[in-house]
């Protein structure tokens, strides 16, 4: 017998975990198919939400929206799911160069908003700061290995979760709308990373697949309420674990962990970290990234009844909320997608 839903969702990362909190925000029936044993970047990110970003330390794009309704979005999705998913966690930066430092103290007076200057010895007892220290106030943590597994319980409670893999060869189409295996739905929602670049339907979307390696460290005694920048990252992970990160490869033929990354993330903990550290794991995920950098939202100019909501990049933590809601507002209330991530603007390419 045919199950009919309004929407079937593709992956439970990040951006699916978000598409089934907004349906079930707005009480829109829906299923959730997702294979675990394919892995989720989500699962190996650092879960960091920075408003600031590059050399420059410029605030990073649409943060002034972006940012509140995160925040908002990660603390009712807690508070839904009785744990906590967000934490402020302010960044101390440990300058890695003069103009690192330089570039720093230029922003603190020029449209400054979340820099400010920090009390440089409370991070000396922990690091070398040759190049003295500042810090980055609005700097959030989201536990998102707790998130993904705590949502997936509660879809499983809910009959929401389907455990398989989704092959596009079992898809057909009916009049408004999808059907797979044994479920009707009016839209079918992709939300599988990095997978979509194989998808028929969405694979001429210009994906740019990143390559990013971290290690989980120990270190006994390094305070875990803040964020720690310098040219690597070192993030508060559990108890005394630390995710430390991370590469960014373009242009790579496999996803093993590497040798040389290791060594170099242990070289550059040795030249900054005064505590003793040991190494734990070594995680490797491939960043859903795209050679525009800004998201893809919207649904097939060809095929209305399929969508996408992909491409989050680097940036998954803050820009996931805020366009999985607006995807959802955009088929339910006719609102527009914000120009610069909806599909409409690779129509032609998705066409041809
Ligand atoms: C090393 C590293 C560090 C990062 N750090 C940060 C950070 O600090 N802050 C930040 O904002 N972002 C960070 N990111 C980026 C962030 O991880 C991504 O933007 C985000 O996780 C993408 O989420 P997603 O849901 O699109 O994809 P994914 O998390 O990859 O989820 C896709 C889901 O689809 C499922 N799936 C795929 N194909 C199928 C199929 N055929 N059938 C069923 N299920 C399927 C997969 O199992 C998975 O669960 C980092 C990424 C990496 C690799």
């Amino acid at each position: 017998m045919q199950e009919k839903v309004k929407y079937l969702i593709v992956g439970q990362g990040l951006v699916g975990t978000w598409m089934s909190y907004f349906l079930q925000q707005r009480q829109l029936s829906f299923k959730i198919i997702n294979d675990t044993s394919i892995q989720a970047a989500t699962s190996v990110a650092s879960g960091v939400i920075n408003p600031v970003t590059g050399r420059r330390i410029v605030q990073t794009w649409m943060i002034d929206s972006i940012l509140p309704f995160a925040v908002k979005a990660y603390t009712a999705l807690g508070e839904l799911l009785g744990t906590e998913i967000i934490k402020k966690a302010p960044a101390i930066l440990l300058h890695p160069s003069e103009q690192m430092k330089e570039s720093f103290e230029y922003r603190l007076t020029h449209d400054n908003v979340y820099l400010f200057k920090n009390n440089p010895e409370i991070v000396h007892s922990f690091f070398n700061t040759p190049y003295g220290t500042g810090a980055i106030d609005e700097c959030y943590w989201i536990d998102l290995n707790k998130m993904l597994s705590a949502s997936r319980l509660a879809l499983e409670n809910k009959g929401n979760y389907i455990e398989s893999n989704f092959e596009i060869s079992d898809l057909t189409f009916i009049e408004n709308g999808v059907s797979w295996k044994n479920i009707q739905a009016d839209y079918l929602i992709f939300c599988d990373g990095i997978h979509s670049m194989h998808n028929n339907y969405f694979n001429k979307l210009p994906f740019a697949p990143n390559k990013g390696e971290a290690l989980i460290i120990k270190v006994p005694g390094l305070p875990t309420n803040h964020i720690y920048k310098s040219n690597i990252s070192i993030i508060p992970w559990e108890d005394d674990l630390f995710w430390v990160g991370s590469s960014y490869e373009w242009s790579f033929d496999n996803i093993a962990p590497t040798q040389e990354f290791r060594e170099k993330i242990k070289e550059t903990l040795g030249m900054c970290l005064k505590l003793p550290f040991e190494i734990v794991d070594h995680l490797v995920g491939v960043r859903p990234a795209n050679r525009d950098r800004r998201p893809f939202v919207g649904m097939h100019p060809s095929y209305p009844q399929l969508g996408i909501c992909n491409g989050m990049g680097t940036k998954g933590c803050s820009l996931a909320p805020y366009f999985t809601s607006q995807l959802i507002d955009h088929l339910e209330l006719g609102l527009p997608i914000a120009p610069e991530a909806t599909i409409n603007r690779f129509q032609s390419l998705l066409q041809s």
